[in-house]
């Protein structure tokens, strides 16, 4: 296999990472990470304490190319969430930032420092293509999450992979506004420039101010979760410097989760820039994506990316569940052979648990998840996605969830579950079902409304339809 990081052997003068007011160039890097490199051979496992810091990318690297595992943990993971996480993947050794304070979870492992500098002469071999480069936690979204192994192969595949779909170039610089311990944060945004040899600006903490900063100071690309794109759609209409920063971009792109069709438009509407989907998994690295040459119809997130296989399994209704094979995807749950072997069909594919439909062209469109976001009521197959998009276009509605729950008659009954614009003066539940019976159709319409001050969301903003119960 070729070197995951070339620009990194090469050692090039050129800006790599910046956090602030502390960058590195690839040079640097290779010079740190290498040196930081050599004391981490031989490790089992290793742990990354994933502060949003060049800190954590001298030391992910590093461990990359030392060829010793990674485990990248969440700062802000609660004390029984984190020992299960370390008992799980045993690393024997934690990599933090001089400042970090650790938690009593960490206290048995043996902790260093990450340097920001050193000097490197030579870098040791890469390590084969099979071997695990990360051990990277699922969100947690559906249920507690899993450890997946992902191999250097399924990196280098999945990044090329966006290379060519995003004409992704060692220009291109990165704003990123991610935390760094999931595939989206760390392999897409910090990875992603490192093995174009070009570079990335972290904000730290994402905000609209930092995104309009970066991107007029010419950074060319964002990477958001649709959370962040909300926050943009909700400021852009008023914010001229952003609406100008977002239209120079050249490319802005969402992913983790369904970007709401109303913050796509309000956002088309003011900059004339269509923000882009690519649809993945931790499991899966990056299956689908829409090209930046365009042609990408709102609503879908592309097509399959080079080398993906994708086939739509059980298909009624014109929706089936998305089924995968290729070079991209995980190994396997790290302890979990039962859940590895039931994550794949007897005929080797893996089951993605999303629920999608494909246009005639082939474009892929998310209905979402099977567990959660299909509801069968009357007869019907309903996804909770569009009636999510419905309800978002109501002026009364700030953030909305659809789920299903038991009805007599029905089998499943819609329930909406809605952040109202302005909670003294909440829209009439029965004015909210009418609106969603006459944009889509009279069946799809809530049976019940709750209103709440939130929504369940975890690090990734993803809605947690788990924990919405009354
Ligand atoms: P867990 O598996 O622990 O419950 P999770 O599934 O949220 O958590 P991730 O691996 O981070 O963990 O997320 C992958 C899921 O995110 C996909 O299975 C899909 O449901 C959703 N997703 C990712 N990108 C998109 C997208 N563009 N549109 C719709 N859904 C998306
Ligand atoms: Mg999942």
């Amino acid at each position: 296999m070729s070197p995951l990081f070339p620009s990194l052997y090469a050692a090039e003068p050129r800006e790599a990472v910046r956090f602030g007011e502390l960058s590195l160039t690839h040079a640097e890097l290779a010079g740190a990470a290498g040196s930081l490199a050599r004391g981490l051979a031989g490790a089992g496992r290793v742990a990354v304490w994933a502060t949003p810091t060049p800190q954590t990318v001298v030391g992910v690297v590093a461990a990359l190319v030392a060829g010793v595992p990674v485990v990248p943990l969440n700062p802000k993971t609660g004390e029984r969430e984190l020992t299960h996480i370390v008992g799980d993947s045993e690393p024997t050794l934690v990599l933090a930032s001089p400042d970090d304070q650790l938690p009593p979870a960490l206290t048995e492992l043996t902790r260093i420092d990450v340097p920001l500098t050193g000097v490197v002469t030579e870098l040791p071999p890469e390590p084969g293509a099979e071997s695990a480069a990360l051990i990277v936690y699922t969100s947690g979204t559906t249920g507690p999450p899993k450890g997946a192994v992902l191999p250097r192969r399924a990196l280098a595949a999945t990044l090329d992979a966006l290379q060519g779909a995003w004409g992704w170039t060692a220009d291109d610089v990165l704003v990123h506004g991610l935390p760094l311990f999931h595939v989206h944060g760390l392999i897409l945004g910090i990875l992603g420039p490192l093995r174009r040899g070009g570079s990335v600006r972290h904000l730290g903490r994402f905000s609209v101010e930092g995104v309009t900063r970066e991107l007029s100071a010419g950074a060319t690309m964002l990477f958001g979760v649709p959370t962040m794109y909300h926050r943009i759609a909700e400021a852009v209409g008023r914010d001229r410097e952003l609406a100008k920063a977002l239209a120079g971009a050249r490319l802005l792109v969402s992913g983790s989760a369904a970007l709401p069709a109303p913050d796509r438009r309000r956002i088309a509407e003011a900059t004339g820039r269509a923000v882009i989907e690519r649809y993945g998994m931790t499991e899966t690295l990056m299956l689908c994506a829409a090209r930046a040459d365009g042609g990408a119809r709102p609503g879908t997130v592309g097509v399959p990316l080079p080398g993906v296989e994708l086939r739509l399994a059980d298909e009624a209704d014109g929706i089936g569940e998305i089924q995968v094979r290729g070079p991209n995807l995980f190994s396997g749950y790290l302890n979990r052979p039962d859940a590895t072997a039931a994550a794949f069909t007897e005929d080797g594919w893996f089951r993605t648990g999303d629920m999608a439909s494909r246009d005639e062209d082939g474009q892929v469109r998310i209905v979402g998840r099977k567990a959660t976001d299909l509801i069968k009521s009357g007869g019907y197959k309903i996804g909770a996605g569009e009636i999510e998009n419905a309800l978002l276009d109501h002026p009364g509605v700030r953030e909305a969830a659809v789920t299903g729950e038991p009805d007599a008659d029905l089998g499943e009954r819609i329930v909406a579950w809605v952040v109202p614009t302005d909670p003294q003066s909440p829209p009439e539940k029965a004015e909210l079902a009418n609106h969603v019976a006459t944009q889509l159709s009279p069946h799809k319409r809530p049976r019940v409304v709750h209103y709440l001050p939130e929504l369940p969301r975890n690090d990734m903003g993803k809605i947690m339809k788990r924990a919405l119960h009354v």
